[in-house]
């Protein structure tokens, strides 16, 4: 109720603004702005305007995350996702809405617990990690190893035979910690440990797991890990400290069963010139079995789907074919992009940009680029017609999981959203990824943030260069 009020307050003061700075920057381009980028001015400011003006994409994904919840590969939810998305894009009227056949992993969590069972009985809060074996259908009981490196690990390996090996690693950043999630399992597995648990990867949250996949190598025997809280990764490390004898029970029923069929959706707005020449804008449906999958990756879809269902309805159509990817199974397998790259092979090479969602859609601040110095330069360009809304950051690093496999095998310029990421890895894989989270002005800016960049580059007299 209050959200609602905060919109109804906020929306015409928006709107005032955006009419506002699109005076400003309509002065702004005759003067500073270089000619190749003044007929974009207009319809920039039509798509930003469209994408302000109304709540449209925080509803769809209200609409997705309330009714149809979590999307792990391989469940009935993901089939509906996929369903419905094909309906809703119909209906937005979308060209060539299809969906593409992929076989993914279907890993099922089933029920699962952790308790300290000395020094006191007492449950911990927990997530199995993705891809994860079960444990014996009475549980897993054993005596921790509480340590804090691998280095420390391999210094220890006599004393992790028959233990549970507990990765209690400060979150410094996503990339420099998920590892101890990734690889920890195999690492002490190859110490002879039974199981493994690690400090769930992200800030300290209010005693919230962090679920996500895990890499097993071939070197040793699979054990079943799960991530606990920041908080009971504390009360094990006091426990430690002390030089208590710690044991926990482990029961998971974690298990893979047969690959299931799904799909990537896929809608276009067709070039109207050149319409073979593609830019692709994807996020991934599919999302982990806690939460509501709303900003890994719900949003990322819903936001990049936008910057079509914009253009169809402001009647822009560009010069290139713009096509939206909602790709299966990027958390527990990438399937979905390697099929896409594999049965869009032959036209990889028209490929002119692929850009990819999947940072949360907080307040955009740009996007991320990887490919030439001439691109950089020109998306550097597209990027001042969003300054209005504080979005005309280009940094190193476009891609994405999803759009990876393609934007290497054919060196396609390759961009991501980036978003103010203070808030992602709060939430990242845990029950409180849900709605609540994403505020509806900075997701709208996020869709009017791809719209332009997809639109512009679409249209652009010349591809991207190489
Ligand atoms: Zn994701």
């Amino acid at each position: 109720m209050r959200r609602r009020v905060r919109i109804a307050i906020a929306l015409p003061f928006l709107l005032l603004a955006v009419s506002h700075l699109e005076v400003q920057s309509l002065h702004a381009a005759d003067e500073e702005r270089p000619r190749w980028l003044q007929p974009y001015h207009e319809p920039a400011n039509r798509l930003i305007g469209e994408a302000l003006g109304s709540t449209f994409a925080w509803d769809r994904l209200a609409l997705l995350t309330d009714t149809i919840g979590h999307r792990l590969s391989g469940t009935p939810a993901l089939d509906r996702a996929i369903q419905w998305a094909v309906a809703e894009m119909t209906r937005d009227g979308l060209e060539n809405v299809h969906t593409e056949r992929v076989m993914v992993p279907k890993w099922v969590r089933g029920n699962e617990s952790a308790e300290i069972v000395e020094p006191a009985r007492q449950a911990m809060v927990m997530l199995g990690l993705g891809n994860s074996v079960g444990t014996p259908a009475e549980g897993l009981q054993a005596e921790v190893l509480v340590v804090h490196s691998f280095e420390e690990l391999d210094a220890q390996a006599a004393s992790a035979r028959g233990r549970i090996v507990f990765f209690n690693v400060p979150y410094v950043n996503y990339g420099e910690t998920v590892r101890f999630r990734a690889a920890g399992p195999s690492r002490a597995a190859r110490h002879g440990a039974v199981a493994s648990l690690v400090r769930s990867i992200g800030p300290t949250g209010l005693r919230t797991p962090h679920t996500g996949a895990l890499q097993y190598t071939s070197d040793a025997p699979k054990i079943p890990a799960a991530a606990i809280t920041a908080e009971d990764g504390d009360r094990l490390q006091r426990m430690a400290d002390r030089k208590s004898k710690i044991v926990v029970r482990l029961r998971m029923e974690a298990h893979f069963e047969a690959d299931a069929e799904s799909a990537n959706v896929v809608g276009e707005i067709r070039g109207r010139e050149l319409p073979d020449e593609v830019v692709v804008v994807a996020g991934h449906l599919d999302s982990w079995d806690v939460g509501a999958g709303a900003t890994d990756d719900g949003g990322g879809c819903i936001v990049t789907w936008e910057a079509l269902r914009m253009m169809k309805k402001l009647n822009l159509r560009p010069r290139r074919t713009v096509r939206v990817v909602l790709f299966t199974n990027e958390e527990n397998g990438g399937r979905g992009g390697t099929a896409y790259r594999d049965q869009h092979r032959a036209e990889l090479a028209k490929h002119v940009m692929m850009l990819e969602s999947d940072g949360g859609v907080f307040r955009p601040l740009g996007v991320g680029f990887t490919g030439s110095d001439a691109a950089r330069d020109t998306v550097k360009g597209i990027a001042t017609l969003l300054t209005g809304i504080a979005a005309d950051q280009v940094t190193p690093g476009g891609g994405g999981a999803d759009i990876g496999p393609s934007v290497q095998e054919a060196r396609i310029p390759a961009l991501s959203l980036d978003v103010d990421g203070s808030k992602y890895f709060l939430i990242h894989h845990t029950p409180a990824d849900t709605m609540d989270k994403i505020d509806p002005v900075e997701m709208a800016k996020c869709a009017a943030t791809v719209a332009v960049m997809a639109y512009v580059i679409a249209d652009l007299p010349q591809p991207l260069a190489r």
